[in-house]
């Protein structure tokens, strides 16, 4: 999907499918994304009223061109909500 951050069109590939806090299966809500270089940190909600936690998921350039891959969310946590 297109993200516009900074004036400039970034590609990214695909939101992460799973919450890395409460490690369920969603469609994370779109917040802030911060744009560096080569990298793009994107501040995302997880959508389970149980949960409910922020996490970055991490995106890098897959050069040449404005495509951003996927690579992880942090952080990841070992604490598991119902
Ligand atoms: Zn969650």
């Amino acid at each position: 999907m297109y993200l516009k951050i900074d004036g400039e069109v970034a590609d990214l590939d695909s939101f992460p499918h799973i919450c890395p806090i409460c490690h369920h299966g969603i469609e994370p809500k779109p917040k802030i994304a911060f744009h560096a270089s080569e990298l793009i940190d994107y501040l995302m909600q997880c959508p389970r009223e149980t949960c409910s936690h922020g996490f970055i998921a991490r995106y890098v350039l897959d050069s040449p061109g404005s495509h951003y891959r996927y690579t992880h969310s942090v952080p990841i946590s070992s604490y598991c909500c119902a």
